[in-house]
């Protein structure tokens, strides 16, 4: 029995036909920049979603660096992202000289904290970037509450929380990524929906803003060789969409095998002392990007990922070390004891293989494996 923490090779199988006639289709064609692969994915996502606009593009870090270049931010001005999280993106901030203002977050559910995200707010202040971490939605009421009053952009980094949904008080319901002014997301093969390579994109109600995304997208034109904006080159490869428009019926499925998953082990260890499992909010669903425990205080996490390693079970510490403490983002601004949340969860993390082929065999396993190291 052989345990991954992302099994991508079974779940190919079970739908290998579909995936090589896409690829095949690409090639007969040679149809290998944009085309109807691209274009039949778009159209597919936008209605999954319920949104105007996907664009597509490169990968989940362009996405959000296209987004930021789309909402005219000037160098010095503030955005406001969490601490606890991948370096995505904070690093597009930085990287577009706009001013990262990292802020702690829930202790509970890993997600940015409204309340931090309003203390944080200056009058340089331009955005908000939530993160909808592990794969249920940040508090998204809130926080677009929180723009609304102080006049900010909110881009939504939806690279983990691929068909999410959020439910507002008043009862609607919005697919992660679909509310705030832009969303942004990943196709990096582990995640909830994955290709072979990289690809991301772009969502956003927005006509106007949805052009303008396209246009940075495509090296700042929207009529060939008439640059009109500065831009990037970032597209989403043919061949990859090809293979999302194999598995984006799948993704409904794929996320209830992983909630499945997910309780399983909620279950496992529902009387265990030494492990926290993650709760999941009220307002949203949770597609288990990741199945992330908190270890008791005494417990070793090393000891405990060498125990699992030589029992055949991997195991990942997302995230080990927060933004702030990382030398590239370490500032006057993001001071170590503003972030007590971020720095204790980077203490006693631990993410178990979580995906969409998990049998109950190897559930079992690993439940009982990680039970008996505390024995
Ligand atoms: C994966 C990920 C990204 C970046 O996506 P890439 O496609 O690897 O560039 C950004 N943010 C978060 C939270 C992610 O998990």
């Amino acid at each position: 029995m052989e345990i991954k923490m992302v099994d991508l090779k079974s779940q190919y199988l079970k739908i290998k036909n579909e995936i090589d006639e896409g690829i095949q289709k690409v090639i007969d064609t040679t149809s290998f920049i944009k085309g109807p692969a691209v274009q039949e994915f778009q159209l597919g996502l936008e209605k999954y979603l319920n949104v105007r606009h996907v664009i597509p593009c490169g990968n989940g870090t362009d996405a959000l660096q296209i987004a930021m270049m789309a909402l005219d931010l000037k160098p010095g001005d503030e955005v406001i992202t969490a601490s606890f999280t991948y370096v995505a993106t904070a690093e597009v901030i930085a990287l577009l000289g706009l001013k990262p203002v990292l802020v702690d977050v829930d202790r509970d559910s890993f997600l940015i904290r409204p309340d931090e995200i309003e203390a944080a707010i200056t009058p340089k202040t331009r955005a908000i970037v939530p993160i909808h971490l592990f794969g249920q939605c940040a508090d998204m009421e809130a926080i677009l509450e929180i723009a609304k009053k102080h006049n900010l952009y909110v881009i939504e980094d939806t690279a983990q929380a691929m068909g999410a949904e959020f439910t507002f008080s008043d009862g609607t319901v919005k697919k992660a990524g679909c509310m705030g002014d832009i969303g942004c997301t990943s196709f990096f093969p582990s995640k909830n929906l994955g290709c072979y390579g990289d690809g991301g994109a772009m969502y956003t109600d927005d006509e106007i803003l949805a052009k303008k995304l396209r246009m940075i997208a495509n090296h700042g034109q929207s009529i060939q060789y008439h640059h009109d904006i500065i831009g990037v080159n970032s597209r989403l490869d043919a061949i990859q969409a090809a293979i999302l428009n194999a598995k984006l019926p799948y993704l409904d499925t794929y996320n209830g095998s992983r909630q499945k998953a997910a309780l399983f082990y909620d279950k496992a260890f529902s009387s265990c002392k030494k492990v926290k499992t993650p709760i999941r909010v009220s307002n949203s669903t949770h597609v288990f990007h990741q199945y992330t425990l908190q270890l008791a205080e005494d417990v070793d996490r090393n000891k405990l990922r060498q125990y699992l390693t030589e029992k055949g079970i991997p195991s990942m510490v997302y995230y080990p070390v927060p933004l702030h403490r990382q030398k590239a983002y370490m500032d006057e601004f993001n001071k170590d004891e503003k972030f007590p949340i971020s720095n204790y969860l980077s203490g006693c993390v631990l993410s178990l293989p979580m995906h969409t082929e998990l049998s109950e065999n190897q559930l079992n396993y690993i439940a009982e494996t990680i039970l008996s190291f505390f024995e």
